[in-house]
């Protein structure tokens, strides 16, 4: 058995940085069982981004129709998906050079526990008095009838597409579905998306559903809700989708996109006494400590909002625990987004949400078409919506549908980890003609009538 001073499971974006910061006092040794980088860099955020920035460029194009601007497009899918390729592979490349650098030793192999904070990797066996779980996770298929049987893509395979489908079926619409779906009918495809709830992205409130399946639609895309699955077959090329309604659907590719599931079943977790929850994530107290002492879990396999920057903000963290600090999992406010036309920016909690919490919250709202910058870009689908606690006044939550609604509600971010009121926001003097000179004008209707 070879001993380590720290062993990292899985090359996520929280494992990478606190590998190789730990590689500066001692023997560390990483096991990937895939690509370096993880999923982020490999199956997710790089890869469908890069593709989105194809995909909206063509949709923006031929939308500009209401500025008078008349575009024949022309997607090239195939330099689309290799230029995808490439950013991916410098990407990798840069990821893994950080690691050699730093001196980490990876180890090209699946991980499982044999023992208390002993872990093989191929044929060695290797153990560390410190051992964090970044496994991450993987798509959740569903158990349809035919399905396993169909050469069906996830978000794995997807970027692997060469050539164009003439017709795109994806199952699921949340944000995966939604993003992929969208691109690929901007793409050229015709979109059709199957979604079991009676709207899409059905985690957010009713209004963001509505606003992205007006957009949906405008895109030609068919938003199919309440849709049950029955059978899924492929032949000749064409998957064949049955509803339980007798209505069938074609075509000749099939995403499925429909939920995430925690990669702990290769770790046998038990055989190191940590312990996991009914779904298979890894249960950790605040401070990221499983039931085994010395082993700690981060970002998504331990049932973490599943974002890139909770992973990288978890290995801050995780160095600020080791070295004896305070630092929490919750001590954030939690920001997001989804990359669909139009985006949505999420930050802190929602109306409903905070009501839940017992605070005394209150909400406004500001219709995109109420911003001049909208208006004269011609991108008026939209608003901004702001939660404050009513007792502090401090802005708790913010929820923006909007052109580049990513990059806006970083305003809101900031604000709230400094614990801003309204009335902050709405002193702030935004440069005119902006998307964001429309958020003191939302704040501005806090102000008691
Ligand atoms: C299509 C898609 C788009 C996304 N877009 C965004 C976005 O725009 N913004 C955002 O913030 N997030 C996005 N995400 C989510 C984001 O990718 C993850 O939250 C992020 O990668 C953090 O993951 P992680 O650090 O927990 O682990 P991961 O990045 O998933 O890495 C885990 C690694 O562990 C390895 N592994 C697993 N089991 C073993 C084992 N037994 N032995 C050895 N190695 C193992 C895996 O191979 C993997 O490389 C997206 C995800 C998907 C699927």
């Amino acid at each position: 058995m070879e001993k380590a001073d720290a062993i990292v499971i899985g090359s996520g974006q929280g494992g990478n940085p606190l590998a190789r910061d730990l590689a500066k006092r001692g023997r560390v040794v990483l096991i990937e069982r895939d690509h370096i980088g993880g999923s982020c860099i490999n199956y997710g955020c790089t890869p469908s981004k890069a593709f989105l920035g194809a995909a909206h460029n063509a949709g923006r194009a031929r939308r500009a129709k209401n500025l008078g601007v008349h575009a024949s497009v022309d997607v090239d899918f195939p330099f689309v998906m290799n230029r995808v390729r490439d950013i991916v592979g410098s990407f990798r490349d840069g990821s893994t050079k950080r690691l050699s650098d730093a001196s980490v030793e990876v180890v090209h192999a699946e991980a499982s526990f044999t023992g208390e904070r002993v872990v093989k990797a191929g044929d060695v066996e290797f153990t560390a008095p410190l051992v964090v779980i970044n496994t991450g996770t993987s798509a959740a298929v569903p158990n349809v009838p035919g399905l396993a049987q169909t050469p069906y893509l996830t978000n794995v395979s997807f970027f692997a597409q060469t050539t164009l489908p003439e017709r795109f079926l994806v199952l699921g619409g949340g944000y995966i579905g939604l993003e992929l779906g969208q691109g690929m009918a901007r793409a050229g495809s015709k979109v059709t998306i199957f979604h079991n709830g009676d709207r899409v992205l059905n985690n957010e409130e009713d209004d963001v559903s509505k606003a992205l399946q007006e957009s949906l639609s405008e895109d030609g895309i068919d938003v199919v809700l309440n849709a049950k699955v029955s059978r899924v077959s492929f032949a000749g090329g064409v998957f064949t989708v049955e509803l339980e309604d007798g209505k069938r659907f074609e075509g000749e590719q099939f995403l499925v996109a429909t939920g995430r599931k925690p990669n702990t079943e290769a770790l046998h977790c038990d055989r190191s006494g940590i312990g996991l929850d009914d779904r298979g994530f890894v249960k950790t107290d605040a401070q990221f400590r499983t039931s085994c002492d010395g082993v700690y879990a981060i970002a998504d396999v331990s049932g973490q909002p599943a974002f890139t920057h909770v992973s990288w903000e978890d290995y801050r963290r995780m160095t600020d625990i080791l070295a004896g600090g305070k630092r929490t999992r919750d001590d954030r406010v939690l920001g997001y987004a989804v990359y669909t036309e139009p985006q949505v920016g999420r930050a802190g909690l929602t109306y409903d949400q905070a009501i839940k919490k017992g605070i005394r919250a209150r909400k406004e709202e500001l219709p995109l078409g109420e911003v001049a910058r909208a208006v004269e870009w011609g991108q008026e689908r939209g608003f901004y919506r702001m939660v404050v606690d009513q007792d502090t006044d401090k802005i708790v939550g913010a929820t923006l549908v909007g052109y580049e609604a990513a990059e806006i509600v970083h305003v809101f971010i900031a604000h709230m980890q400094a614990g801003s009121t309204w009335k902050t926001l709405d002193e702030s003097v935004h440069v005119h003609p902006t998307y964001c000179e429309g958020l003191p004008s939302l704040a501005r209707l806090f102000e008691p009538t």
